[in-house]
């Protein structure tokens, strides 16, 4: 037992959400892109709220599973930047964080 087993589950559970949402999302896209023309430029805004949407869940399942990879080599939340611990209390909020607060202030 780790004191990091339930932001394994935690992230595990995330990553299972976001897989099947992007699925969702790739399903809705290419649906739309075998439509007729015309309904194709109606519904050209909602592609792009459908693309914004997909590359945000993609980004989040992307550091998710980064973050499932640290756990298992051992350097999850350890800061990738300063190598300090990061406070639980931080990871609670963003189970995938790489860096600490500090480090990521200084990042963005
Ligand atoms: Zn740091």
């Amino acid at each position: 037992m780790s004191r990091f087993d339930k932001f394994q589950q935690i992230l595990t559970s995330r990553r299972t959400e976001l897989e099947t949402r992007l699925g969702k999302i790739t399903r809705d896209v290419s649906k739309k892109a075998s439509a007729d023309w015309s309904e194709q430029a109606q519904e050209r805004e909602n592609d792009e709220v459908l693309d914004a949407l997909g590359n945000e869940t993609e980004l989040e399942l992307r550091q998710v599973v980064k973050a499932l990879d640290r756990l298992n080599e051992g350097d999850y939340g350890i800061c990738e930047r300063c190598g300090v611990d990061i406070p639980e209390a931080r990871l609670e909020i963003m189970p995938y964080a790489a860096l600490c607060v500090k480090c990521a202030n200084e990042a963005s």
